[in-house]
């Protein structure tokens, strides 16, 4: 049984995550990610997945990153699909 150093409740799923050389216990992810997780420096939302690291500071995805003046960052690689999203998109209209 252990801890978790967020909530405080002691269960015994508990679970340690070492980050950088320092040791957390955590009683669930969401905890976790309150205490580890970096922030969107745009948005300000919990990074969770992979995000983007662009000038020292952190955003959720390109999107953000785009809107604080980081060029050259995209979430979609395009390929074939962009000209089938064109041409959907011409038929549309
Ligand atoms: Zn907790
Ligand atoms: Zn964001």
């Amino acid at each position: 049984m252990a801890q978790c150093e967020v909530c405080g409740n002691d269960y015994y799923l508990s679970f340690e995550v070492v980050t950088a050389g320092n040791r957390h216990v955590f009683d669930c992810f969401e905890c976790a990610i309150h205490k580890l997780a970096p922030v969107c420096s745009h948005c300000g939302c919990k990074i969770i997945g992979h995000g983007i690291e662009a000038k020292e500071t952190f955003f959720c995805c390109a999107n953000c990153a785009r809107q604080s003046g980081v060029s050259g960052v995209e979430d979609h690689i395009w390929g074939k699909e962009k000209e089938t999203a064109e041409e959907l998109a011409k038929q549309q209209n």
